[in-house]
């Protein structure tokens, strides 16, 4: 397939060059000067876009999505697909997938889960919406790039999917944290604490798979002084996009509203940023009450 991959960062980069390795024909173009192995480098995301049966986006937000969908739409030719990979706000993948449409094209928003290592080794998850058809399009690139595809419903169906996901995950890093934090003063042992909530009805991906705490439990970030692994500024954007749309969707979801102040605290006032996320915990362990 030609395909034209916009936004070279940490993500995408390595995403293009699984595309590549795969013998896809894959040109590319990001603002920052990039050089990703088997992939041609254009000099506009339009140059990039041309011509191609499937674009990939890998780009900050929301807006430079739409402004990067209204460069190349115009160039691509009917019937090819647009796919966003980026984690954007559920309107924008909409509107965007509207623009796709109206244009003769066709679109999947489809966010991944799997992080940087995710991104190099090919075993991303990608959660898609758009029509059927669209996916059936899309499919054996994520194939290429991911583990696991899952169809989620229509447009916007994939960033829903993610940002339920990831408010999930923000507030169940925050309980374990604090539950470690409440541990260390009734003078409880880590490993102790790890090896009871792990096995019982506390237990999570957070506690068991990504434990905030250094030396227990399997390697994470944690072990590493907190390096990022998930920055705190990346789920700090993800709690915003979950509570930007339970306001437009009109649903209550206070804990995910508690997460998202917590981590803009945590990021903008305290020492969070550059930070895993998980580093919530040394954050909780200097706290007291007041
Ligand atoms: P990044 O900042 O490394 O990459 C984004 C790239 O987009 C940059 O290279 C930037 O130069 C480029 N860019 C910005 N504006 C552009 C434009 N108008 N035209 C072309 N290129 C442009 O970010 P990343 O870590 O690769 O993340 C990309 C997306 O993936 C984000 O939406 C992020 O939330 C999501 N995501 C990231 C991770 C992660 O662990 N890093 C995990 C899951 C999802």
């Amino acid at each position: 397939m030609k395909i034209g991959f916009i936004g070279l960062g940490n993500m995408g980069g390595p995403m293009a060059a699984n595309l590549a390795k795969a013998g896809h024909e894959v040109t590319g173009f990001d603002m920052a000067d990039v050089n990703i192995e088997g992939v041609s480098i254009a000099k506009t995301g339009a140059e990039a876009a041309n011509g191609a049966d499937v674009v990939i986006t890998m780009l900050p937000n929301g807006q430079i999505l739409r402004s990067v969908a209204n460069e190349i739409i115009p160039v691509m030719p009917k019937g090819a697909a647009l796919v966003d990979c980026s984690t954007v706000d559920v309107d924008s993948a909409k509107a965007v997938a509207q623009q796709a449409e109206d244009a003769g094209l066709q679109s999947v928003d489809a966010p991944v889960s799997g992080g940087i290592g995710g991104a190099a080794g090919g075993t991303l998850t990608f959660m898609a919406g758009g029509s059927a058809e669209a996916f059936a399009k899309a499919d054996p690139l994520f194939d290429i790039m991911g583990q696991k595809a899952v169809h989620c419903g229509e447009a916007g169906a994939g960033q829903s999917a993610k940002i339920c996901n990831n408010m999930i995950l923000g507030v169940t890093m925050i309980a374990t944290c604090e539950a470690f934090a409440l541990a260390d003063k009734l003078g409880l042992d880590r490993q102790k604490m790890f090896d009871v909530v792990s096995t019982s009805s506390g237990y999570s991906w957070t506690m068991n798979a990504y434990c905030p705490a250094p030396g227990v439990g399997p390697q994470s970030p944690s072990d590493n002084d907190y390096q990022p692994g998930f920055a705190a500024e990346l789920m700090l954007k993800d709690l915003r996009l979950s509570q930007q749309a339970a306001t437009s969707a009109d649903a209550d979801t206070p804990m995910g509203e508690m997460a998202s102040n917590l981590y803009a605290q945590f990021v903008e006032n305290e020492d969070g940023l550059g930070m895993d996320f998980s580093a919530m915990l040394p954050r909780f362990e200097k706290r007291g009450r007041g």
